[in-house]
């Protein structure tokens, strides 16, 4: 809690952006090797004890808490396969916020138990294909049937489940309608993401499907009538959608072609305890060093959130944006969507 006296604007930024929304990866490890995510050759993982503990991932996020944050989301890497994740998950749970977590599905079925008594109520998971061949071609693993039956049980055990899909041209832009159609019968929220560029993923704008395209898939099979668009709060990353009569809904996340800066709440903390303002900035803070050295971390969240720029870190316009080809920045996987 902020003391009399002390700033209560560490979290926001210069453009008057409330950062109340904390995103913390437990691991640069994973069970999958989704080619978007991960480059081919691997990653050099980060030395073990570069890696936050869980106490001190406990007392970073608690500070950030203290000064407002009221939502962590847990991710990775896959934040599920980290050994002490039960541990992270119960000292987190008894902090004052909405936690959550985004998982690639595989181990899920594990944890149903753990994520009620943590009061965990909702959950992104992902999948890029409805088709088992397909998908053993994108994760370089082949799960997709435990990964489909864990959203199925995630949703029997009274779980909000949001299916993560990152959409490539040529590879599965020809499922959009086969994944709306999931949210028929079932009550999960699918959220089209497009397919942003980070280092070693092999981007470029060819590959790229756009809100506008996604529409226009999705126009060209149901009536007008039948597409509603849904209110988006003012800090959600998508646009979302409801097909008349469906239980579930769909969304599309436009980091491309749409950016959401304006409303953006998010600071995404590294499993090696860098900070980042931004999804796209190439630089980061190390504040576990300075937790590590005994200093005082609020100032310096309070610096690396001053200094976050009002667009994609400063690729304000899409031209900029396609210039970068990832180089500048870390691999997805070490970062944490
Ligand atoms: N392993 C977990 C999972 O896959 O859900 C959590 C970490 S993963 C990095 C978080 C999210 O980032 C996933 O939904 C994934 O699809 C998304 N993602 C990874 N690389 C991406 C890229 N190049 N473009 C868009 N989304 C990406
Ligand atoms: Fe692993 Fe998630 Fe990246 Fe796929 S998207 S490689 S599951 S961290």
């Amino acid at each position: 809690m902020t003391k009399p006296g002390e700033d209560n604007n560490v979290l926001v930024d210069t453009f008057k952006r409330k950062h109340n929304y904390l995103r913390i990866s437990l691991t640069e490890r994973c069970n999958l090797r989704c080619t978007y995510c991960m480059p081919a050759d691997g990653i050099q993982l980060s030395p073990k004890e570069h890696i936050m503990t869980y106490e001190e991932i406990y007392t970073i996020a608690k500070e950030f808490v203290d000064h407002g944050v009221t939502k962590i989301r847990l991710t990775g890497g896959e934040p599920l396969v980290r050994k002490d994740v039960s541990l992270i998950l119960d000292k987190l749970s008894s902090l004052p916020v909405e936690l959550t977590l985004t998982t690639n599905g595989v181990i899920v079925d594990r944890f149903i138990e753990q994520f009620k008594k943590c009061g965990i109520t909702s959950l992104n998971v992902s999948l890029d294909s409805l088709d088992s061949a397909k998908n053993e071609n994108i994760t370089r693993r082949s799960y997709f049937e435990k990964v489909y039956n864990n959203i199925l049980l995630l949703v029997k055990e009274g779980f909000t489940v949001k299916v993560n899909c990152v959409l490539m041209k040529g590879f599965n832009d020809n499922e959009i309608i086969e994944f709306i159609n999931l949210s028929k019968d079932l009550p999960v929220h699918i959220r089209f993401i497009e397919f942003m560029p980070f280092d070693g993923n092999r981007w470029n704008m060819e590959k790229l499907v756009s809100l506008q395209e996604i529409m226009d898939k999705v126009h060209s099979h149901f009536n007008q009538n039948e597409v509603v668009k849904l209110q988006d709060a003012p800090h959600d990353t998508t646009k979302s959608y409801k097909i008349k009569n469906y239980n579930g809904t769909f969304a599309i996340i436009s980091s491309v072609t749409n950016p959401f800066c304006d409303g953006c709440n998010r600071i995404r903390l590294t499993a090696n305890g860098q900070l980042k303002n931004c999804l796209f900035s190439s630089s980061e803070t190390d504040l576990l060093t300075s937790l590590r050295q005994g200093k005082p971390i609020t100032p310096i969240i309070a610096q690396t959130i001053k200094s976050k720029l009002k667009i994609r870190s400063g690729m304000d316009t899409l031209e900029k944006f396609k210039k970068i080809d990832g180089h500048n920045n870390r691999s997805m996987i070490t970062i944490g969507g």
